[in-house]
């Protein structure tokens, strides 16, 4: 018997051997990362993939994962954060200082201007709100302390799509930087690098995870120096992501491709249905004609291109909101929740007007917006149409 079993077991000579190969990757997990001497120590550098520094700043298994998102998004570096609204807040703490201005879509993803209202207002930044469907108007606020420019489509929500390289080209024509976020395409509809953004982000917390289980964001570059500018902040706050949330991701992303048509295909079907219904006055998907910025999708995505599993429903103004919140709670597979992108329907009630810009909706019954899982569209049909009942 040994008289140090902790030591002994804790320093165990055996090594596995090298060459071993499996469809998944391995799962690295670590805080410390052993270096092999002091000199290996001393020339730690936590700015490239050459090495590993600290669990916070990269192991095998979340480069593994970065690399196959800056794939997946055209870009060339990537960073993973512990969620999508994370990826926004690196972009905006990296770029924007006191004295700066930020533009914001008005139909952008709202906990992104919560945190323009909010921290980036308390630290002396200022922030507009733009019509994302009007280039012009963005570029009349665009001033001398526009440092950077958000960028969505289609909008949060009400789902309107907007003239992307119009808004993009404005920027650059100034010299602005941009940045997309992209988690409604995923890196499968449009290729946001060839829009001309800067910068892309994703909730990988959607589509990417695909299980409503994992939160995580990204947020990818094509330019070096940005990159490390973003890194350098993304070290600073120690926004690191956890190794088993990074495998979970991993496991999901060769599904990814199928996952995101079948959640497109099931919508389109039941967007188009909702068409035909009288108790609807509008409904709002950027693949189907009718729908704000239509042709911009079409323009960008392909006439046959793809859009992911949400739309939204304006009921007609008939139907009073405490009917249509009436309408939710009776759907059975359609379950109440936010986040989209995982394998169960999600419905979510909003009341756009506290949203918006006064006078910048033009719709006054109330919305709802769909997110379609991998339920069988005829069972997501019936069961809409039974909760239909309620509207009268
Ligand atoms: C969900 C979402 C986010 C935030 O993602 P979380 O991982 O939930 O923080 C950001 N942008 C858009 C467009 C989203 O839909």
């Amino acid at each position: 018997m040994t008289k140090q079993p902790a030591a002994d077991l804790i320093h165990h000579p055996y090594r596995p051997p090298e060459g071993f190969a499996a469809p998944q990757a391995g799962v690295y997990k670590a805080s410390t990362v052993i270096f092999s001497d002091v000199a290996a120590l001393r020339a730690r550098d936590w700015r490239h993939k050459h090495g590993y520094t600290y669990g916070l700043h990269g192991t095998p298994t979340t480069f593994q994962l970065e690399e196959r998102i800056a794939a997946l998004e055209h870009g060339l570096q990537c960073l993973l954060v512990p969620s999508g609204l994370a990826a926004i807040a690196n972009v905006d703490l990296s770029l924007l200082a006191a004295g700066d201005e930020v533009l914001l879509p008005d139909n952008a993803y709202g906990p992104s201007r919560a945190l323009a209202e909010g921290e980036l207002h308390q630290w002396g930044i200022t922030h507009q709100r733009y019509d994302a469907m009007d280039p012009a108007d963005l570029m009349r606020r665009i001033g001398p302390k526009t440092r950077l420019v958000w960028l969505e489509a289609p909008g949060s929500v009400t789902m309107e799509f907007p003239p992307l390289q119009a808004l993009v080209g404005a920027c650059r024509a100034r010299g602005i930087t941009t940045a997309l976020d992209n988690t409604w395409g995923a890196g499968l509809a449009f290729d946001g690098f060839a829009c001309g953004a800067d910068i892309v982000v994703q909730a990988l917390t959607k589509y990417p995870s695909g299980g409503g289980d994992v939160l995580m964001g990204c947020v990818v570059t094509r330019d070096e120096a940005l990159h490390v500018r973003l890194k350098l902040t993304h070290m600073r706050m120690g926004w690191g992501v956890g190794g088993n949330d990074v495998e979970m991701v991993l496991r999901s992303l060769p599904s990814l491709p199928l996952r995101y048509r079948a959640h497109d295909t099931a919508a389109r079907q039941l967007a188009r249905w909702f068409q035909g219904r009288p108790e609807v006055a509008q409904v709002l998907h950027p693949a189907l004609e009718g729908s704000p910025g239509h042709n911009h999708w079409q323009a960008l995505c392909g006439a046959d291109g793809l859009a992911a599993g949400l739309f939204s429903v304006v009921f007609h103004e008939r139907h009073a909101p405490d009917r249509v919140d009436a309408f939710c709670d009776a759907l059975r597979l359609f379950k109440l929740g936010y986040s989209w992108g995982g394998p169960v329907s999600l419905v979510v009630p909003y009341d756009i007007l506290s949203m918006r810009r006064p006078g910048s909706w033009p719709y006054r019954g109330t919305l709802v917006r769909f997110s379609v899982g991998l339920e069988e569209p005829a069972a997501l049909q019936a069961d809409l149409e039974q909760a239909l009942q309620v509207l009268g």
